[in-house]
């Protein structure tokens, strides 16, 4: 069972729940621990080989590096940790640019429904002299293998297609895409910023060549994540860095590591590890107790539900503005239509305007999304 150091946040008298865990979640209180044990009593540099401190500071980062691996059978040595998934992203993409110039390969195919921080780098790549290939997203707000097979050009690079989508938690069929890319040389990535940890089952897939994932969200801090690239026989990935200035990370992610956060990312991922099927069965008595909840108001849900991940909702209510919902819940329940990274203005998701869902039922769509120590007696209060 999760720590967390706070289930629902208190407001002076007002108890407000939590159901926004596809935006961040609490920190579990072991990850707490570990955290503050590294930043404040063994403070060392895990670059310093001159002393017990730095010594000390590196074995930490080892055991992270091998706790981050395990979770998806891969080596220690193919963990690259960086700032969060952003990052990890931004070098999936952009670290290929040089290869892909120098060898003439400058196709890549993704989907319209990615995180902005894939969308974005690739839309930098067409600017510069790359074709880009959107598969289409069917209205159970998933790609289709077929279509991958359709798209795939000799001159074809990366194929970056995610894992589970942060506004749907719709599960991308990362095996059956793999299979289609078995006898191809493109580098296969996918952004698990939502699912490591969480959907066991494809990440371990060694088709998958590059794999992105974010700490805080999945009980570690904020500021730390993780770039796993699995190497190809004797090759590694030809990734090259987009900063300079050390070695470390082999250099692909130059920077004094964040100790502290690195040890926090490496114990949630063993937790999540060893936890796995007790929290899947609890979110998804959760999912059902929500549905309890919903029965009246008549919800449609975004999305195949047989393939979503136990612990996020995405559904309309007809003819409620979820905007004015949100508001509304403000004090309450703390919920979302979308995207953090996007919320600050209102724009219709591109996510579900990608699978063509009807601009009516995307304005009255709402994504709740929950942990397994979520505690269901308050989510009464929602929508009541
Ligand atoms: N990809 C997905 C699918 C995400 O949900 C997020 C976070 N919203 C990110 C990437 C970015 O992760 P981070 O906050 O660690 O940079």
């Amino acid at each position: 069972m999760l720590y967390l150091t706070y289930r629902f946040v208190n407001r002076g008298i007002e108890m407000i729940t939590y159901l926004d865990c596809c935006s961040t979640t609490p920190i579990d209180k072991r990850v707490q621990e570990i955290v503050i044990k590294y930043m404040v009593e063994e403070f060392g540099n895990a670059g310093s080989r001159t002393h017990e401190y730095g010594l000390k500071a590196k074995k930490a980062v080892n055991i992270a590096r091998k706790q981050v691996a395990d979770v998806v059978d891969s080596k220690p040595e193919e963990v690259i940790f960086t700032s969060g998934a952003t990052e990890s992203n931004n070098i999936a993409i952009l670290g290929l640019k040089e290869y892909g110039e120098k060898h003439n390969l400058k196709h890549i195919i993704t989907t319209p429904i990615e995180h902005k921080s894939i969308l974005e780098p690739i839309n930098f790549l067409k600017r510069n002299g790359f074709e880009v290939t959107y598969l289409p997203i069917g209205i159970n707000g998933r790609v289709n293998s077929e279509d991958l097979e359709k798209e795939l050009r000799d001159d074809t690079l990366l194929v970056s297609i995610m894992h589970v989508n942060n506004e749907t938690g719709i599960i991308q069929p990362l095996n059956e895409l793999a299979d289609i890319l078995e006898d191809h040389k493109a580098f296969f990535h996918t952004d698990a910023a939502q699912g490591f940890g969480k959907e066991q089952h494809q990440l371990i897939n060694p088709r998958i060549d590059m794999i992105s994932i974010s700490g805080h969200k999945l009980y570690a801090p904020k500021g730390v994540g993780a770039l796993i690239t699995r190497r190809r026989g004797y090759y590694s990935i030809p990734l090259k860095p987009l900063m300079f200035g050390g070695g470390q990370e082999r250099g692909i992610r130059p920077g004094t590591q964040p100790v502290h956060l690195i040890a926090g990312l490496g114990l949630s991922a063993e937790l999540a590890k060893k936890e796995y099927k007790e929290r899947e069965e609890k979110c998804l008595e959760i999912r059902k107790e929500i549905l309890i909840q919903l029965k009246d108001k008549n919800i449609i849900k975004n999305g195949d539900q047989a393939h979503c991940i136990p612990h996020v909702l995405n559904f309309a209510i007809p003819g409620l503005d979820s905007e004015t919902a949100i508001l509304k819940l403000k004090g309450k329940v703390a919920i979302s239509n979308g995207s953090a990274c996007t919320s600050q203005s209102y724009e219709p998701s591109h996510v579900l305007t990608a699978m063509g869902i009807d601009a009516n039922i995307i304005d009255s769509s709402l994504r709740i999304s929950w942990s397994s120590s979520t505690p269901t007696t308050l989510l009464k209060n929602f929508l009541s």
